[in-house]
């Protein structure tokens, strides 16, 4: 008899195109800027909204649970990797009405929004360049740079909930330092998929918004370290950045495994290349319990640890 599994792997085949876009028992680990992550029982990718939504609401008639993923430079996925049905969202696509209003499919990468903007003359997520995630994931995080959060222009997000399409406004997202309503839901079925958003742009000189921007990605090319990461594994604590307390607890450069605190940038943990979720995890909670013993802070987790541990 087929699983409940086999018959969703089915039905998701069938949407069109999907033949090259499920996969079974898929490894996460090239999905992730961490390359590293087992397997999920099931991946679909997801190229438009109507299919992001259908994938979902076929997970949940088949009692399957769902996990969406962006470009993965958020999280680190367990070396048991994820149950269930990985919703790969690769819906891209963006326009900015005369207004301002830019509307965006929630897998389009924040850095191609950036660029886009920019050369159309609209500022209010330039500061986004080179963050190598999409605009659903960087809602989900409130991602920032350079004094600029994705709250602060953010209008409303249109979002798949429990199987209903909602459009939340501003005020109802809850959105905080590295934080927003999705972030604090359960990963999986309980949380809403972000489907779209919309965005309150200002006009502003292009060019002067491009110099600025090739500032910052140089700034990013000098201080980041170049192996993969899921960029800053702390939030910044009240009173200091994670990387100055870790850096002063002589961390820099500690190993365990494949993984190590970046000689570079003290809140990142790098995969030298071998490094498994463990190694990762195993050094991150080291980090975190040497610094509360050095400075009685405890750090708080900014990426995510997604499935099975
Ligand atoms: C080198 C490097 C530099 C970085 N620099 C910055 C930086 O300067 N500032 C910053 O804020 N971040 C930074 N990041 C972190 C990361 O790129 C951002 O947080 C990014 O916005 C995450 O987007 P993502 O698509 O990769 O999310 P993912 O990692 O794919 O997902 C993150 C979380 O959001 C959920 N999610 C994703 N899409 C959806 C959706 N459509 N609906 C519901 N839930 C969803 C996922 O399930 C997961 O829980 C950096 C990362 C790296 C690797």
């Amino acid at each position: 008899m087929m699983s409940a599994m086999d018959r969703l792997a089915e039905r998701l085949r069938r949407i069109p195109g999907g033949e090259q876009r499920v996969h079974r028992h898929a490894p996460l680990a090239p999905y992730t800027t961490y390359r590293i992550g087992g397997p999920a029982d099931l991946v679909y990718e997801a190229t438009t909204v109507p299919e992001l939504q259908q994938a979902w609401q076929l997970a949940h008639e088949y009692g399957v649970s769902c996990l969406v993923l962006g470009r993965g430079s958020n999280v680190l996925v367990a070396d048991k990797g994820v149950r269930g049905l990985v919703i790969l969202n690769r819906c891209s696509g963006l326009k900015v009405d005369p207004g301002g209003v830019l509307t965006v499919a929630s897998g389009t990468l924040l850095n191609e929004v950036a660029e886009r903007t920019a050369s159309e003359g609209w500022a209010g997520l330039e500061w986004s360049v080179g963050i190598p995630g999409s605009v659903g994931g960087a809602i989900v995080g409130n991602a920032g740079a350079h004094g600029g959060y994705v709250g602060d222009v953010l209008e409303a997000v249109t979002v798949l909930d429990h199987g209903e399409v909602r459009t939340l406004a501003r005020p109802e997202l809850g959105m905080g330092y590295r934080t927003s309503l999705f972030k604090v839901i359960p990963n999986h079925n309980g949380r809403p998929v972000i489907l779209e958003a919309t965005f309150a742009l200002r006009p502003a000189d292009s060019r002067t918004l491009r110099r600025q921007m090739a500032e910052w990605l140089q700034w990013r090319v000098d201080r980041h370290p170049q192996e993969p990461s899921a960029g800053s594994v702390f939030k910044r604590t009240a009173q200091y950045p994670a990387g100055f307390l870790i850096e002063q607890a002589d961390l820099k450069g500690r190993r365990r495994g494949g993984a190590q605190v970046s000689p570079r940038h003290a809140n990142f943990i790098v995969n030298l290349g071998t490094a498994t979720a463990e190694d990762v995890r195993g050094l991150l909670e080291e980090v975190r319990e040497t610094v509360e013993a050095r400075f009685g802070v405890r750090l708080e987790l900014e990426i995510e640890l997604v499935g099975e541990w």
